[in-house]
């Protein structure tokens, strides 16, 4: 299989290589949004987030946690945002699960163009509560 992410975690190179354990690596984004923008990779291939399988979240998201707290410190950022693209519609590029942790500075706009919905009444945002309470 033809995998960018599979063949940096094979060859462990990469100029921002970060962290790496048998279960999880973390290197920079490059094109980063903000310097210190980092992702973090499992190790196992997995194409995206609904495939992530529940007993391997415990140490994976540990390490998100962590990670994201050294680049906080590491760049003086304010805070960061934690995302996970995930499929063609969100965004997604690279097929192989990962988050993105991007420092954040006050006012520097990373994301200043999305648009708000609303929802059209109280019972438009319970039915949606509804339906996505029937899936879990
Ligand atoms: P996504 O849109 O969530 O799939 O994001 C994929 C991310 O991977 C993008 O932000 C790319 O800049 C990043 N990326 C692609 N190739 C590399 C690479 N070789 N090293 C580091 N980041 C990469
Ligand atoms: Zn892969």
């Amino acid at each position: 299989m033809n995998c960018i992410f599979c063949d940096i975690i094979k060859n462990e190179d990469h100029d921002g290589m970060i962290y790496s354990d048998p279960e999880v690596v973390s290197f920079l984004d490059i094109r980063p949004l903000n310097l210190g923008h980092t992702l973090v990779v499992p190790v196992e291939h997995h194409t995206d987030f609904r495939e992530m399988p529940p007993e391997s979240m415990q140490h994976f998201f540990a390490k998100v946690q962590q990670i994201a707290l050294a680049v906080e410190k590491a760049t003086g950022a304010d805070g960061f945002n934690i995302i996970c693209n995930t499929g063609e519609a969100a965004s997604q590029t690279i097929f192989h699960l990962h988050y993105h942790i991007i420092p954040r500075f006050r006012g520097d706009n990373v994301f200043r163009r999305l648009e708000f919905k609303q929802y059209n009444s109280e019972t438009e945002m319970r039915s949606f509560a509804e339906k996505i309470k029937k899936h879990l």
